[in-house]
């Protein structure tokens, strides 16, 4: 049986990585993405600007590490394929260096429950991985420990990763995030912001779920019910 034809998806990533660039989100050749395809993935290339990135520079990847194709995977594949294999529930990691939320992370912080937006990553607070060398297992596996029953993290001295279903989800996620980084910092003017309870973002997330909130109506059938 012929491969199936990937052309859209390629074409659909290298899109999402221009808009990345476009929204302030990322910068340069950082940041990376990758989105489940058969019995793998396909990864952005190592270091080559978005703007010249053509369908065939995208590299597909087994779980076992194994790559095919004219160019080196991200650097950051292992982490691309820990959470892929992780996580059942997403089929897209998208990760950037973007200017707020990679602030926080330079500082270590977590982003608290200071604003009911910070439900969208599916929990009270968003993570802040410990530092590690880009590229590296150690890395890798300190993304997916910050990551787990999250759909984002921040990654210490380094920047934030952003899970999603769809390539869309996984871009409004990560916009999110660097929003409710933004927003944590200003707040952060005035002295620490209390924090919601525990129950209430629970109760933020149920609705979440519930609406489909962040889906454009159009997208999902479920999204005016409740
Ligand atoms: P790559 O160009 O290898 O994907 O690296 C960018 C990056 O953000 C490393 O963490
Ligand atoms: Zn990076």
């Amino acid at each position: 049986m012929a491969a199936a034809d990937t052309t859209d998806l390629r074409q659909a990533m290298i899109a999402t990585c221009r808009r990345m660039n476009e929204t302030g989100l990322n910068q340069g050749t950082s940041g990376n993405l990758s989105v489940r395809c058969g019995a793998g993935f396909l990864v952005t290339p190592s270091s080559l600007p978005y703007e010249r990135m053509t369908p065939d520079d995208l590299v597909p990847m087994d779980f076992g590490g194994r790559h095919t194709g004219p160019r080196r995977p991200s650097s950051e594949w292992r982490f691309h394929r820990d959470i892929l294999a992780a996580r059942a529930d997403v089929d897209v990691v998208l990760h950037t260096h973007s200017v707020y939320a990679t602030t926080l992370a330079c500082h270590h912080r977590p982003i608290p429950a200071f604003h009911y937006m910070v439900a969208v990553a599916g929990g009270p607070d968003i993570r802040c991985a410990p530092y590690a060398t880009f590229g590296t297992q150690e890395l890798s596996d300190h993304a997916l420990a910050a990551l787990d029953g999250r759909l984002a993290c921040l990654l210490g001295q380094h920047g934030q990763i952003a899970l999603g279903r769809s390539l869309d989800h996984a871009l409004w996620i990560a916009g999110e995030v660097e929003t409710l980084a933004r927003l944590y910092l200003q707040a952060l003017v005035i002295g620490p912001p209390p924090v919601l309870p525990d129950a209430e973002i629970d109760r933020v997330i149920e609705r979440i779920r519930r609406m489909s909130y962040g889906a454009a109506p159009d997208d999902d059938e479920t999204a005016t019910a409740g």
